[in-house]
């Protein structure tokens, strides 16, 4: 018997939708899940030597980019396709769509095809608020959020479950944005205020999130809107000529990033001078360089998103469909009794 007809566990690929991550998500409490993935990626930055890396492969159109994104550990290979189109939200669509893919390098089998618009949301707000544990002033208690769209409740929740950030300072140039993300975060104990500009979020906080979506060299913050001894969580800026610092905060900060062959075309410090000194944030992790080294400094986690945080995601969430059974069983690879009788397979199901 070809194909479906046969037990073919060994080659089943399992398909997580929206609809089961929600359900796994809300099983085991958001809070808990950036908590386990922000270790999960801090255990495979202390590995980062052993994956294979390579800048994710972006086609840039006009209006937004589409991106491949693939790393290996030796064991696993994993590939993320995700999209950023800052006008989409205009009719209905999100900026930001995702779904990846682990599989077997041993057979080069696929294991897992799974939505990741919302497990992207989920790692980026994780890597964030690692980062920050290693960069944030100690004892931070406010972040000023800017941009609050669909990123920004993962981002509050991680600072929240990671830090233990209890006041929220929310601004976004669309006020019913500022409204929804307050409105969504009520019942997570959070002090929120809602700010009418920039400048007045960022009173007062140690920590400034900037998640905002404009396919342009925004200025969300301005040099003199960033006082000694805050970290700033860039996220927003992660393509060429899609940024939200003024270059002069970035020549007064120390700089940590993913992988800089990739920040240095996507983030922030494409406004410098391709040999301004930055540290990867996995040096920090792995204890190879020091994180924040005065409580006067100006710490930057210039994020554009690496292929390993995917990676790291993607393995975790294969741990919890072992335990959950949360996924269906996709009829995916193509499986004749006889490897090379492929042609044999389809003349088979023809005349059944
Ligand atoms: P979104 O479109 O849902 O929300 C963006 C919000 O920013 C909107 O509410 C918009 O009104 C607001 N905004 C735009 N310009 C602003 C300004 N000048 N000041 C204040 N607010 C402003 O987008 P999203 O899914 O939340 O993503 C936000 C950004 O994060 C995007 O640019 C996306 O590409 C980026 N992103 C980065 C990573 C990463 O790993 N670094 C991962 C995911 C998304």
């Amino acid at each position: 018997m070809d194909g479906k007809l046969m037990d073919r566990k060994l080659n089943v690929v399992r398909f997580v939708s929206v609809d089961s991550m929600m359900k796994l998500v809300l099983q085991i409490g958001v809070e808990q899940v950036l908590a386990d993935l922000a270790a999960r990626i801090e255990a495979d930055f202390r590995r980062w030597p052993c994956f294979d890396k390579t800048a994710r492969v972006a086609s840039h159109s006009p209006d937004g980019v589409i991106e491949l994104m693939p790393t290996s550990d030796g064991g696993q290979y994993a590939f993320k396709y995700v999209n950023g189109h800052p006008k989409n939200t205009r009719d209905g669509r999100q900026t930001v769509t995702a779904f990846g893919v682990l599989a077997d390098v041993e057979t080069g089998y696929p294991l897992l095809l799974t939505e990741m618009t919302i497990l992207t949301a989920l790692r980026t707000a994780a890597t964030s608020a690692m980062a920050a544990r290693h960069l944030a002033p100690a004892g931070a208690d406010t972040m000023a959020l800017i941009g609050n769209g669909a990123q920004s409740e993962f981002q509050a929740l991680a600072f929240k479950a990671l830090l233990g950030v209890r006041k929220l300072r929310l601004f976004d140039i669309d006020a019913s944005a500022s409204a929804r993300c307050a409105r969504n975060l009520q019942r997570y104990g959070f002090e929120i205020e809602i700010c009418p500009s920039a400048e007045a979020a960022v009173m007062g906080a140690e920590i400034i999130t900037t998640v905002t979506a404009d396919k342009a060299n925004a200025t969300i913050l301005t040099d003199n809107m960033v006082g000694a001894g805050v970290h700033i969580n860039a996220v927003g800026g992660d393509c060429p000529g899609k940024t939200e610092l003024h270059a002069d905060i970035l020549r007064r900060a120390g700089i940590f990033v993913e992988y800089p062959p990739q920040t240095r075309i996507e983030g922030e410090i494409q406004q410098l001078a391709a040999d301004h000194p930055v540290t990867e944030l996995w040096q920090v992790v792995a204890g190879h360089a020091v994180g924040r080294c005065d409580p006067r400094q100006i710490t930057l986690f210039d994020s554009v998103g690496f292929a390993i945080e995917d990676f790291s995601a993607l393995s975790w969430l294969a741990g919890e469909l072992d335990r959950s059974g949360m996924f269906a069983e996709l009829d995916l690879l193509a499986d004749p009794d006889d490897p090379r009788d492929l042609f044999g397979m389809l003349l088979r199901a023809e005349a059944a």
